[in-house]
This record gives structure tokens, sequence and C-alpha cells, in this order.
């Protein structure tokens, strides 16, 4: 028999996007339907949603407190996965992002927005709607779809519950009126349950009650339980770590293709890696570097303390005395903007800079460097690190999170055994970085092992088939 899966999630690829988020709940499902299982997709049907998914169809109406809430049916553009939307019009039709307002406060009204939401979707859980389609399992995903497991609790003969976290950092917080006024179940509120620190946690709602926990990457599912990336939580996870587990995020390997890749000047693969210098002279002359033989080295991402950027800044100065050109491509705070843009002016020829977001350069940074920094604080997956294996381009990360089981670094002893793909460093210093790019450098002259290095991350298998099999053999354990 089919399994049917409700995966519920706040954000949708390509229906609405803030985060990584967006890019699992817009891939994860289609690759499990691939896999024989029946996922369904449900989220709010915000303005932007409503305008993006093309046709729908009400499938039902319920009666709710706040009034008639609408069962929307479309499906994922280009795909026939099929999503529902919760039509609530007082609380989802309102233009740009899903959880803040223009001022760039959050909305003021999101613990009942993100209530309403979870309430919808136990009631479709109990089987209480006209819907004819009964979910046998319900996939929660972050905190705006927490108190689905913990009122399903409360429920006789509820559904199992599968609690995906994509960042630990975002928690939703609102203060004990909130609670009271959600009309939620005086039980609810205690240590063991919704209740952190004098306020209403919907995070916890997943993290207490969801039959199993997961994250993103296995190292980042070891780290949460301790107290530098737990925010708080450390204790109940490690209560809870008999049912956590990581499952690493897939890519989209139709659109992050060396092959087919429609940004990039010349084409390659594991079978003429040495074509990718066509696209490293291509990427030197739109950046105004220098034409040089010496390694290029790339960074995308948000400028923002979690990426590490403040890192790489400081040890931009030690960097330039190696035989090296770095490109940067990233927006974010003000501060690290600048910092960047006052580097260019200084090492022009060397170190190039621009401040915006662009598919189309990140595509061309993956495929022109060869090597790719990413020295984040903390990273639950990453995404850049993949791509860069993906694309014969050397990654240089910290040993935190998904990028410690994605990378492996480098040595006599991983090159020996084929698995060394990458370069890691542990600290948190500027020289811990410029060591770890010293010894790359020294590398990149030795093309036979450059090539090795290569050709090992390009083999791996990044698909987001591999990431639904493990999903779908937790479920198993659920049924
Ligand atoms: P996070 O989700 O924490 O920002 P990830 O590495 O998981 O980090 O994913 C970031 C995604 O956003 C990647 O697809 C990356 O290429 C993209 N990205 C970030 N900043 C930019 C930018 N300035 N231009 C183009 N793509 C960007």
């Amino acid at each position: 028999m089919m399994r049917k899966v409700l995966f519920a999630s706040s954000e949708v690829f390509p229906l609405v996007k803030t985060g990584g988020l967006a890019d699992v709940a817009g891939s994860l499902p289609g690759a499990m339907c691939a896999l024989r299982q029946d996922v369904r997709i449900i989220l709010p049907a915000y303005t932007e949603v409503l305008e993006n998914i093309g046709r729908t169809r009400c499938m039902a109406r319920l009666d709710m407190p706040q009034g008639e809430v609408r069962i929307l049916m479309g499906s994922l553009p280009g795909t026939s996965v099929k999503v529902w939307l919760v039509d609530y019009p007082p609380f989802f039709a309102r233009t740009g992002n899903p959880y803040m307002g223009p001022d760039g406060n959050p909305w003021p009204d999101n613990a009942e927005r993100f209530d309403l939401f979870c309430r919808v979707i136990v009631e479709i859980a109990m089987k209480r709607t006209q819907l004819k389609w009964k979910p046998d399992l319900i996939h929660c995903n972050d905190w705006q779809t927490g108190l689905v497991p913990a009122l399903l609790s409360l429920e006789e003969q509820a559904p199992p519950t599968v609690f995906t976290i994509h960042n630990m950092a975002y928690q939703g917080l609102f203060s004990h009126s909130s609670f009271v006024a959600l009309g939620l179940a005086d039980d609810l509120w205690s240590h063991d349950a919704l209740e952190f620190h004098d306020q209403l946690s919907f995070i916890k709602g997943g993290l207490v009650y969801a039959d199993r926990i997961t994250t993103v990457s296995p190292t980042y599912a070891r780290e949460i339980q301790t107290a530098e990336f737990g925010y708080g939580l450390e204790g109940l996870l490690q209560h809870r770590s008999k049912y956590l587990s990581g499952i690493l995020n897939g890519i989209d390997t139709d659109v992050w293709n060396t092959e087919t890749d429609p940004h990039i000047i010349e084409p390659y693969s594991v079978r003429n890696v040495e074509y990718k210098q066509l696209n490293k002279k291509a990427l030197q002359q739109s950046f105004d570097l220098r034409k040089s033989d010496v390694p290029l080295a790339g960074f995308i991402g948000r400028l923002v303390y979690q990426k590490g950027i403040d890192i790489i800044l400081q040890a931009i100065d030690a960097l330039v005395q190696l035989p090296i050109q770095l490109v940067f491509l990233g927006t974010g705070e003000e501060e690290y903007e600048q910092s960047l843009l006052h580097f260019a002016r200084k090492y022009p020829g060397r170190v190039a800079v621009n401040i915006g977001y662009s598919e189309s350069l990140a595509h061309q940074i993956e495929a022109g460097a060869d090597l790719f920094l990413m020295p984040s604080r903390f990273e639950p997956c990453g995404l850049n690190q993949m791509y860069s294996l993906h694309y014969g381009t050397l990654p240089v990360v910290r040993n935190v999170g998904g990028l410690a089981d994605t990378v492996v670094n480098t040595n006599a002893e991983t090159l020996e055994s084929g698995q060394a793909n990458g370069f890691v460093f542990s600290g948190e210093r500027p020289d811990d970085l410029v060591q770890s790019l010293r010894y790359a450098v020294k590398l990149f002259d030795n093309d036979l092992v450059w090539k090795k290095l290569q050709i090992t991350g390009m083999w791996r298998d990044f698909s987001w088939d591999h990431s639904a099999r493990e999903y779908i053999k937790l479920y198993d354990q659920l049924d």
C-alpha cells in the first residue's frame, strides 16, 4: 500500500521562499513520490503563493473558531505533486514575507496565524474534514508546524508525526498571554511541554511530542545536543536522542548540472574537468581579475556572522600574500558589505566583489573557481559546499554541521584511501583559515592530485533520491 504523507511547511519553492526550508519542501516530496509514496504538501495560502500556483480547486471548508477556512488544491509548478493551501485571508492574504511585515518586524499575530495553520493540519490528520484523502503520517517542519505534534498528543488514535529541524536558531517564542489567547490546554503549559523560560515555544511542540525528530545533517543532530548549538534546548534533545537523527539534504541536480548549466560558458564533466579552465577565464574577465593561473577562491552567501564572513575579512591581508585570487558574491550586513568593497579597492585585480543576489553569477562562480570558502560558525546542512563538490570546486570549510558531513579533509591518509575532496579546519581564528588555504594552494600545483580531489567530489551522489530513501526508512519505523 502506498503510504499517505502530509508534508507541512510554511514555505515551499517555487511558490514562496525565504530560506533552505523552501528548497527542501519543494524537492523532497517529489523525490518521495517517485519512490511510490503518496505525499501531499500543505502550506498557508499567502498572496504570493496564490499568484504563483496557477489554478486551484476548493476541496473542503472547515468551521474554525476564527471563521471559515477553505482548503484549496493545486500542484507544485512543473510537477504532479499535489499542494493543499490553507486559505484564511485575514491571516494569509498579505503581500511580502510570510513571517514579517514591510517594517521588518514579525507580523504581530504570528502566534495566531501559525496556530490556525497547525489546527487545520490536526483536523485533516484526525479525518474531521470533507477531504477523502486521509494521511497515514504527518511530516512537520520547523516551528511554524510545532503545535501539530503537541495537539495530536491530546487526541486518540492520531497518526504518527515526524518533525524536522532546519535551523535551531528559530524557535517561535511568544508570551504567556499568547498561550492563553490561543486556548491551548492547561497541561501544555509546563517545562515538559510548551513552556520555555515563561514563554510559549512552538518548536518545543515538535521536540517534545513528535514520534521522530530529524535535522538536516548527522553532525548537526549531535551538535544541537550541546550548549554551543542547542539554544537552551540541548537538554531536551539529549533526553530525546533515541528518536533524533540527521538526514542530509540533497541538491537539485537538474539546476546544478555542469553538463547542461545554461549560466556557464563551457559545459564539463568528470570526463573533461580541464574544461573548467575556460569557465575560470570567463569569470576572471567578468570580475576584472587578472588573467592568471593562480588558484581562484570563491565565496557566495549571506553576509552574516553565521557564515564566518568576518573570519575571511580578517584573513584577507594575509591571504593576498599567497598566490591566490578571491571573488565574493553576497548581500547582508552593511559593515561586511563595506569591508568587502574596501578590500576590492585595496587589491584590484586580486580581490573582486559583487554585492547583490544573482543566480547566474552564483553558477559562474561555482563553475569557474578552483576553491570555495565556507567557514561557517554553524551550518545545519549547507548547500553551497555541495554545489562546489558537484562542480569540481574544492571547498574550504569549518568542521561543523553539514560541512563536516560532506567535506573530507585532504591529508596523506584520506588521499591514499580516495576519500579526500576538500579542506576542513577547526578553529575560528583567521589564521586557521589561512593555514588551510596555504596547504590548498600548495597542492594546486600538483595536477594529478588536484584532479583526483575534484573527481572524488564530483562522483558523490547528492541527489534527493538518496535523502528520500532515508526519510522513507524512518517512516517505515512508524508503521
Ligand atoms: P543558507 O540557507 O544558510 O543561506 P545555504 O548554503 O544552505 O545557506 O544556501 C544558500 C543558498 O542561497 C544557496 O543556494 C546559495 O547559492 C544562495 N545564495 C546566497 N546568497 C546568494 C547570492 N548573493 N547570490 C546568489 N545566490 C545566493
